[in-house]
């Protein structure tokens, strides 16, 4: 599914799996409404992975994980 990106616009390929309606597992985009909230801005739904990848308070608690594309350092 294609969804935008909340805070750079981008419209990302994303896949979002749902059970009894609930998000139970999400690929290249964070959606708001568990865990992630923490990490959103106010009015954000979807963040992409770039853009939570590279958040500033994302990367605090997830050294390990950043963002990372050919041509592209974070
Ligand atoms: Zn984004």
């Amino acid at each position: 599914m294609r969804v935008v990106c909340d805070r750079c616009g981008e419209t990302v390929e994303a896949l979002v799996a749902y059970d009894d309606g609930r998000i139970t597992a999400t690929a290249g985009v964070y959606i708001s409404g568990g865990q992630w909230d923490r990490f959103m801005r106010p009015g954000e739904g979807a963040v992409c992975d770039r853009c939570m990848q590279t958040d500033p308070a994302y990367m605090r608690a997830y050294p390990g994980t950043y963002w990372r594309r050919e041509g592209h350092a974070p």
